[in-house]
Order: C-alpha cells, then sequence, then structure tokens
C-alpha cells in the first residue's frame, strides 16, 4: 500500500552530508518504523516519501529548512556549571544535558570558562544540507493505539 498519513512505515536509510561522509545509517542493523505524517522524521523525508510504496528507493537532497533546521546563534549560551549534566567529563565537544526554560535539552560544550560552560543547543545536523538514501521495507496501517500515541509500536518501534 502506498505511504500515506497514518501508516506505519518501515525503511532503511543513509544519510549523508555534503562532502559525502556517512552520518547515519540503518544498513547492518534493524530498519526504522515510523508513524508517517508524525512529524516522527524529518520534514523533507515525509514529504519525498509520500505516495510511495513498498520496495522504492529514493535519493533526496534536503536543505537545512527541510532537515534539522537552521542553526541559531541564540541557541549559544553562556550557563553555570550547576545546571549541566553529563555522564563523562564537562570539556569543549562533550554532550550534556542542560536544564533550560523549556525543560532537560541536550547540548554540547564548546567552552568552559571557571563556573560556566557555553553550551551549543542547535541539533549536531543544524544547518547543514543532508542527502538521504531510503528504501521502504514495509507499509502498514497504523493501529488505534499508536495513532493516540503518536508513535509506533512493535520492532522497530517506540517501545520495541
Ligand atoms: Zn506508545
Amino acid at each position: 500500500m502506498p505511504i500515506s498519513k497514518d501508516k506505519a512505515v518501515t525503511i532503511h536509510y543513509a544519510v549523508k552530508n555534503e562532502a559525502g561522509e556517512t552520518l547515519d545509517t540503518s544498513r547492518g542493523r534493524d530498519p526504522l518504523t515510523y508513524l508517517h505524517g508524525g512529524g516522527n522524521i524529518v520534514l523533507g523525508l515525509e514529504k519525498a516519501l509520500e505516495g510511495k510504496d513498498t520496495g522504492a528507493k529514493l535519493e533526496v537532497t534536503l536543505p537545512p529548512e527541510e532537515a534539522y533546521g537552521v542553526r541559531d546563534e541564540k541557541n549559544v549560551r553562556n550557563v553555570p556549571l550547576r545546571k549541566l549534566a553529563t555522564d563523562g567529563t564537562i570539556a569543549a565537544g562533550a554532550p550534556v544535558r542542560v536544564q533550560t526554560a523549556d525543560g532537560v535539552q541536550m547540548a554540547r560544550v564548546v567552552a568552559v570558562r571557571g563556573d560556566y560552560a557555553t553550551v551549543d543547543l542547535n541539533h549536531p545536523l543544524a544547518g547543514m544540507p543532508l542527502a538521504f538514501e531510503v528504501e521502504v521495507v514495509a507499509v502498514r496501517d497504523a493501529t488505534a493505539e499508536e495513532l493516540a500515541h503518536g508513535h509506533v509500536h512493535g520492532p522497530g518501534g517506540h517501545h520495541g
């Protein structure tokens, strides 16, 4: 069945940056299952997959606006170290969890100075055009429970 809103779609994918380096791929592990039309994958990819069917292969290059968004320099902030949590050491390049007014967000440390760190809350792939290679593995109707939750269940899904 063709992909449309409220289908549970299983895909294999690979994503590359402008330099052609593979940033992430499902090849070699389980494919990804997502709820189509739920904003669970990047906008441009959802658009490109609309109407495609099992077995379809596509390659699509997305501008940042249709992928992980543009960088916002307001998301680079000075934060007291006590607002940061990490499983490792707080140092430049390290991933950290930041307490913000909007809740806990993931960020990367840019620099540490005294009791403060400069952190970048932008998505690591924000501002980048990305090339996706996708193969549609399966398409099925989402269950009522999946639609209520806004994500898929079972193998490759949210709880599995
Ligand atoms: Zn659920």
